[in-house]
């Protein structure tokens, strides 16, 4: 990647770089700033010196980024900017760059405007002439892709698949028609829980059984996994598990060289070792800013055990560590 890149509008060499003690030097304009997809760690520092000297966070849930305002420390008016009202708020968020703001933008998780708002906004914004910096850190897409094992010097991100089965199959048809020989290139899905079962079968009817895919689940939490293999081993590991949770990406080797690749009934999975409850406990606090007895009740619940037996494990897990 160079360091030259080309900006569509030129930028002062002070804009966003405001220094640490002069948080106030922020640049006036529009920043959208990515947050972590998981792992609260996976935030930059730039993020927090510009979250905390904007005029104003435009956020996609402001319940949800008070927990991550409050977790590193920094207090700021928030305003919520979704869906359902992205034009009415833009209107208001635009008069206050035209007035000289300094407006930051963050989604629930990850960046802004992809799968999420910003964009609209950030379209405004460059129309009536406000600068518009990018802040730039997680995403699910190109963390699951990198992480893949599948080609990423070409790839296409698609968003979500459509819900219906004929819209659904259509895609994936017009997908695997767009195959070119000797290309290499990676379809990336945002999936739900609760509809991967069904997309992963239109992969096998449409793409063959042998089609090379992954499944990203959880990443950056304690339950991450990456599911690698032929369409047919990763819908035969996915049937037999009594339920599916966890955001995920789906991904689609779009290679003509791909099919006919793995043929193991048994797909490569890459799942984390199971974390102690310890271990868990340690990175639910540090992730969702748990107190000790909330992520204890949290672990608890989701190993079906009681409280009393979590907190005697955690007890050994501490005491081993000593
Ligand atoms: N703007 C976000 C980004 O930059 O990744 C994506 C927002 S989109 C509404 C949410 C979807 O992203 C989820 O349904 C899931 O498909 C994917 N996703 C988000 N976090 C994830 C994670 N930790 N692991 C896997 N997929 C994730």
């Amino acid at each position: 990647m160079s360091n030259d890149r080309q900006r569509p509008q030129p930028v002062p060499s002070s804009a966003a770089l405001a220094t640490k003690s002069s948080p106030c030097s922020l640049s006036p304009g529009l920043y959208l700033v990515a947050t972590p997809i998981g792992n609260l760690e996976d935030i930059t520092l730039r993020a927090l010196r510009v979250l905390g000297a904007v005029d104003r966070i435009a956020c996609e849930d402001t319940r949800q980024t008070a927990k991550l305002l409050g977790h590193f420390g920094i207090q700021k008016p928030t305003v919520s900017y979704h869906t359902h009202n992205e034009s009415a708020r833009a209107q208001e968020l635009l008069a206050q760059l035209e007035a000289g703001g300094r407006i930051a933008v963050v989604s629930d998780a990850g960046t802004p405007g992809i799968s999420d708002p910003g964009a609209t906004l950030a379209q405004e914004a460059i129309r009536a002439g406000i600068p518009v910096y990018p802040v730039p850190g997680a995403n699910a897409a190109l963390s699951a892709l990198i992480a893949s094992g599948l080609p990423a010097e070409a790839f296409t991100f698609h968003g979500f698949l459509p819900s219906r089965q004929g819209e659904r199959r259509s895609r994936l048809e017009a997908l695997r028609g767009s195959i070119q020989e000797g290309a290499s290139m990676t379809h990336l899905f945002y999936e739900t829980p609760h509809r991967v079962l069904e997309a992963v079968e239109d992969i096998v009817a449409i793409f063959g059984p042998a089609q090379r895919i992954a499944l990203a689940r959880e990443l950056t939490k304690v339950h991450e996994e990456m599911l690698r293999g032929s369409a047919a081993a990763v819908l035969a590991e996915l049937s037999a598990r009594a339920s599916i949770r966890g955001e995920m990406v789906l991904l689609i080797d779009g290679s003509k060289t791909s099919s006919g690749w793995n043929r193991s009934a048994q797909p490569e999975t890459a799942t984390a070792p199971s974390p102690s409850v310890a271990e868990e406990v340690a990175s639910l606090r540090r992730s969702e800013s748990l107190s000790e007895k909330e992520a204890l009740k949290r672990v608890a619940r989701s190993r079906g055990i009681s409280k009393s037996e979590a907190y005697r494990e955690l007890q050994r897990g501490h005491a081993g560590r000593r």
